[in-house]
């Protein structure tokens, strides 16, 4: 090789080429910025207005799904534009190109109309490092108040239950914010149970057509008070039967396809013929709409109910998995999880491709696991699935569009940098190779002592404190 001449020694040409270039990465830079910041309103827009909810779990998965970003990407975009929605001022300044996303990405993560004004000064004086650093130490003070909060909550979730004079029973209790949402959700269900079970009873009455009931005892104010419950009585009604549902099942949560049993009429003369269409009938569950019900039967407990010519029952069968657990296993193990397009959720319920009260048999060729999301997308908002020749499984939308595995990516422009420039310049926004240059001059940056002025939980004596501030530096390196 050769090598006279001056090869690293940079000549003045050299710079102002090399000068040259670092402008344009730093113009096209916040050109993309700018462009983003529409991207991400166009985003805030599509998901505010439910544009992914054709079939996919949130606008994160249809991102991931339509565009291509990876999962937490997707995400990180959704959670930006949605908090940059009330974040005007960082939302400008974006969109114009003066504060990267980096930068805006961090800031969104603490920022409250209240404070936008000191964030974006932040934004625009330091670099994304600065900026990064203050975000971790103001963290830091909100992760402490909400650690508190936690300890406070569990500190003093309590039940009280004692004896009232005339003997009844009075409970008072405070639960921690997970374990009331779990006790709200329980009532809910035992008083849509009692609700159903008084229907189920008027129609006995009418028809005179015995019922099978099993569970807990059936509540008092079904045959005793002639008025209907008030709401406080039946949330009453809907405690006790919570209590005796826990005794009952030895409190056991139990697994998926216990947690809802399919009572199932079967016309004992047509029983006979296998083949034969609609051969048995699900009975609807009160308030409980068709395809609900065939969704809950998909995968679940199942009783048989033989009919004879004038409607009795002659038999009533053991109770059955509709997918006996072996099978449920080969099928997990087959599906590793919901089979939609784009989701592969882990947890799924079994799916009739052909549902088994319309003659669908119980193997695995008929069989896929969907999530709960998408189990209710075919049963009951009209989206289809069916297996094709090849054993791949073909998903349509509502309107029969079919739904591809992997989208085809949009057409683009020869040179979308051109196109991007002439956007911007179109909609007023001026870029230049200053434009998103922080303020920063090169001084140390405190960041215990930046957070102490800014912070309103920490703003007040403890800014005056220069030895907390200090404290806070030596702690955030
Ligand atoms: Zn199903
Ligand atoms: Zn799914």
């Amino acid at each position: 090789m050769n090598f006279s001449g001056p090869r690293f020694v940079p000549t003045h040409p050299n710079i102002v080429e090399l000068d040259r270039i670092g402008d344009e990465i730093a113009e096209l830079s916040a050109h993309l910025d700018a462009a983003i910041a529409r991207l991400l309103d166009l985003i805030r827009e599509f998901d505010a207005r439910g544009g992914w909810n054709n079939g996919f779990l949130s606008c994160a998965h249809w991102l991931c799904y339509r565009v291509g970003l990876e999962m937490g990407a997707a995400r990180e975009r959704v959670r930006v534009a949605r908090s940059l929605g009330a974040l005007p001022r960082l939302a400008q300044a974006l969109a114009r190109g003066e504060l990267s996303y980096s930068k805006v990405r961090a800031l969104t993560r603490i920022a409250t109309p209240e404070i936008e004004e000191r964030l974006l000064k932040v934004g625009l004086a330091g670099t994304a490092e600065h900026v990064e650093r203050i975000v971790r130490g103001w963290r830091r003070v909100d992760r402490k108040v909400e650690v508190e909060e936690t300890a406070r909550w569990h500190k003093h979730r309590a039940l009280h239950v004692y004896h009232d004079d005339d003997g009844m029973v009075i409970i008072r209790a405070r639960l921690e914010p997970q374990a009331g949402a779990v006790f709200i959700q329980a009532i809910a269900a035992a008083r849509q149970a009692l609700r159903q079970r008084v229907r189920a009873n008027g129609a006995a009455d009418s028809s005179a057509e015995p019922q099978f009931v099993d569970g807990p005892a059936e509540p008092r104010y079904q045959d005793g008070s002639p008025e209907a419950p008030t709401i406080e009585q039946q949330e009453a009604d809907a405690l006790a039967l919570v209590a005796e549902t826990a005794l009952h099942h030895g409190i056991d949560p139990g697994a998926p396809g216990e947690r809802y049993q399919v009572v199932v009429h079967v016309d004992a003369a047509v029983l006979a013929d296998a083949d034969a269409p609609g051969q048995s009938v699900v009975e609807d569950g009160a308030y409980v709409p068709a395809e609900t019900s065939q969704r809950l039967a998909c995968d679940a407990s199942r009783v048989v109910m033989r009919h004879d010519a004038d409607g009795r029952i002659t038999e009533v069968g053991a109770r059955t998995r509709t997918i006996p657990p072996a099978l449920r296993r080969a099928l997990e193990h087959r599906d590793q999880g919901c089979r939609f397009p784009s989701c592969g959720r882990r947890f799924g319920q079994g799916h009739h491709i052909r549902h088994w009260a319309h003659g669908g048999p119980t193997t695995l060729s008929n069989l896929t696991m969907l999530c709960r999301r998408h189990h209710r997308a075919v049963h009951e908002e009209g989206f289809q699935v069916e297996r094709q020749a090849d054993g791949e499984l073909c998903f349509r939308r509502p309107d029969g569009s079919v739904i591809a595995q992997i989208p085809a990516p949009p057409p683009i422009a020869n040179d979308p940098v051109a196109v991007l420039r002439e956007r911007n310049t179109a909609a007023g926004i001026h870029i230049d190779a200053q434009t998103s240059k922080p303020g920063w001059l090169g001084e140390w940056l405190d960041v215990g002592y930046a957070i102490d002025v800014m912070h309103p939980a920490a703003t007040g004596e403890r800014a005056s404190s220069r030895s907390a501030a200090t404290m806070a530096t030596a702690d955030s390196q």
